[in-house]
């Protein structure tokens, strides 16, 4: 089978306690797997287990990784990723960055004494740094498109074609950001700055629509409440309601609601995922919503 799957879906920090099991702990990680060639998303401590996975079989000794910023959540599990250490495996780690060697130092730079034991040069594979950012690429099956999103930093997000399918990750993504900075300075503005600032809205909007238009699955940021949003202006996630809305103007086939707060236990997420279902059927829209968890398996093929 082609697949899709999560190994990680929480977002900042790891949540492994006993109320978040359904949805589970572990931060950011999704394997694409496809005609045997892997493409692994972000690096959380979810790769962890990825990696054990991974070293039991002998088939593929090759895979890439695409990262999207260097966040600890999605870096934390590279030192524990077992296939680093091991000669024979290969490993491309693409990132944004202005050079390779600008990206190995951002990833290497997690791993140095006193806050980490062992240094990046005990990895024994091949391992390449490449630049993710402004880039298109092929890797086996893979189309990769890579795009720009609001979070602080510069941070990626990514379409990939396979099989005819689009699948788009979007972990980390202010949806409101540019409106709040926007609508929080709106009596400073004249009647024609206002009608300037509302045709940049609309301008980033369509921007922001044309990555993830008709994807057969989008992965996306969805870390708040509505509630918890309002005091987390600008810490550069979204609430899921604007996700959810962004995903039906997007016209995406199945949602995943990612990077889920890790202050959020299972109870919460399901209220979460069950408002999702009444937005959706409160607009008449097709759209298949999921809560993005821990060890779910998605067949590309029958998306
Ligand atoms: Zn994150
Ligand atoms: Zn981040």
């Amino acid at each position: 089978m082609n697949y899709l799957k999560f190994w990680g879906v929480r977002g900042s920090y790891p949540a492994p306690f006993g109320s978040h099991m359904r949805i589970g702990g572990n931060t950011v990680c999704v394997e694409l797997r496809v005609d045997d060639h892997i493409l692994i998303l972000d690096g959380g401590t979810g790769i962890i287990p990825l990696g054990n996975s991974l070293i039991k079989q002998d088939k593929i000794k090759d895979v890439t990784i695409l990262l999207t910023h260097y966040h600890w959540d999605h870096i934390s599990g590279l030192p524990f990723f077992v296939p680093v250490f091991i000669p024979g495996w290969k490993l491309n780690i693409y990132g944004p960055g202005n050079s390779q060697e600008e990206i190995k130092k951002r990833i290497s730079g997690q791993m140095i004494d006193p806050y980490f034991p062992i240094e990046v040069e005990t990895w024994l594979a091949d391992i390449n740094y490449l630049i993710a950012h402004k880039a298109e690429f092929e890797f086996g099956p893979f189309k990769v498109e890579t795009f720009n999103v609001h979070h602080p930093g510069i941070t990626l997000g990514y379409r990939i074609t396979v099989h005819d399918k689009t699948i788009v990750y979007v972990s980390d993504h202010e949806l409101g950001f540019l409106d709040q900075a926007i609508d929080a300075r709106q009596n400073e503005f004249n009647a024609s700055e206002s009608e300037i600032m509302n045709t940049i809205k609309a301008e980033e909007r369509q921007i922001a629509l044309e990555h993830v238009k008709n994807a057969d699955l989008l992965i996306h940021d969805a870390q708040y409440t509505p509630e918890d949003y309002k005091i987390k202006k600008g810490w550069g996630h979204s609430c899921y309601v604007d996700t959810v809305h962004f995903a039906m103007e997007a016209n995406v086939k199945n949602l995943y609601l990612f990077h889920l707060d890790p202050n959020y236990d299972d109870d919460k997420a399901e209220e979460i995922h069950l408002d999702t279902i009444n937005i959706l059927r409160q607009h008449n829209s097709p759209i298949v919503s999921n809560m993005a968890r821990e060890g779910l398996i998605v067949d590309i093929d029958s998306l």
